[in-house]
């Protein structure tokens, strides 16, 4: 039997991987490859890892994983976890049944964009979901908040940071209130009107087409999407979820069902950083041995 299963190998489930093979603990990690900023060209923000592919970075960390023999990954989905008797029963989509004794989730989240025409051309190429990781490459240019929730307001003073020239949109929602003149004294207008389109020339925006005919120059921008969990497994193991959708977890990824362990954007906590979704892997795995060890000392 597995010491561990890590379903998800994006940065938390890797560097979870990576602390299971240090301790050498019997472990399998399972990736469907479809990370969440696979989208984008390079990200930023991890130090020693500023600037680089997500694909090259999924690499070099598992060539890291790869030196570890009681580690294997294999790049299958896993579709069912079942815990019967204190074991847990994994089934990848192929049909393989596994037995784990603990089991990690690193699933990550999935970003469900606002239904608007154009947004798919300049998602990931001019278009991002957050500052703090593509801020930088839009600094001082002509920027768009899209964002159809009251999380416009947040995000629209978080790009000011940015540009002096930042328009939220809100795509036909009246999201906003005194919050209007709030970001009006910082110069960050609000748009109101529903948007037609978004214009844009080989990934790169160039501006907004509202339904009153009006267009509106814009470089780049922030979109705010929807976050939903890639995976169902918090449902079928009866772990405990937080308001906003995260996997509960303790400060060593513990969740409420024991033996179940879970790290990176799945707990749902912000921001969204590969550097924060590495490092909550290796407490989690911390976690993981630190409860086998306990539990062989009672
Ligand atoms: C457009 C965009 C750009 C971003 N840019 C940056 C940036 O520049 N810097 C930064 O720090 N952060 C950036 N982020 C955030 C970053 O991508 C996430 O915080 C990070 O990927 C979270 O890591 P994770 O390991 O939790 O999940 P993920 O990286 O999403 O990995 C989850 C993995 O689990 C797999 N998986 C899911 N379900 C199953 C299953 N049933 N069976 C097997 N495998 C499964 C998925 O296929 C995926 O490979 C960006 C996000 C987006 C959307």
């Amino acid at each position: 039997m597995l010491d561990c299963v890590i379903i998800g190998g994006g940065p938390a489930g890797l560097n979870a991987a990576l602390v299971m093979g240090r301790a050498g603990r019997k472990t399998i990690l399972f990736d469907e490859d479809k990370p969440r900023n696979r989208v984008t060209q390079e990200s930023h923000g991890f130090i020693t890892q500023d600037g680089v592919k997500p694909s090259e970075f999924k690499k070099r960390a598992r060539t890291d994983v790869q030196k570890y023999p009681s580690v294997s990954i294999k790049e299958e989905r896993v579709e069912i976890i079942e815990k019967a008797s204190g074991v847990f029963r994994i089934q990848t989509k192929g049909g393989t049944d596994y037995t784990a004794k603990t089991v990690l989730l690193a699933t990550g989240l999935r970003d469900v964009l606002p239904e608007i025409p154009g947004i798919q051309n300049v998602y990931g190429t001019s278009v991002f979901g957050c500052p703090f990781c593509d801020g930088w490459e839009m600094r001082g240019q002509a920027l768009a908040v899209i964002a159809e929730n009251e999380r416009a307001f947040h995000m629209g003073k978080l790009l000011s940071n940015w540009s002096r020239d930042v328009i939220v949109f809100t795509n036909g929602y009246q999201v906003l209130d005194e919050e209007k003149d709030i970001l009006a004294r910082q110069h960050v207008a609000v748009v109101e009107e529903k948007i037609e389109g978004l214009e844009s020339k080989g990934g790169q925006l160039t501006s907004i087409r509202l339904k009153n005919g009006q267009e509106i120059q814009r470089e780049a921008g922030i979109v705010v999407t929807d976050l939903v969990q890639s995976a169902p497994f918090a449902e079928q193991l009866g772990c405990e979820v937080t308001p906003n959708g995260g996997i509960k977890v303790d400060s060593f990824g513990r969740t409420t069902v024991e033996g179940v362990y879970a790290c990176g954007d799945t707990s749902l906590s912000t921001p969204s950083q590969l550097v924060i979704a590495a490092a909550e892997g290796n407490k989690a795995a911390a976690g993981v041995i630190m409860d086998f060890v306990e539990a062989a000392f009672l």
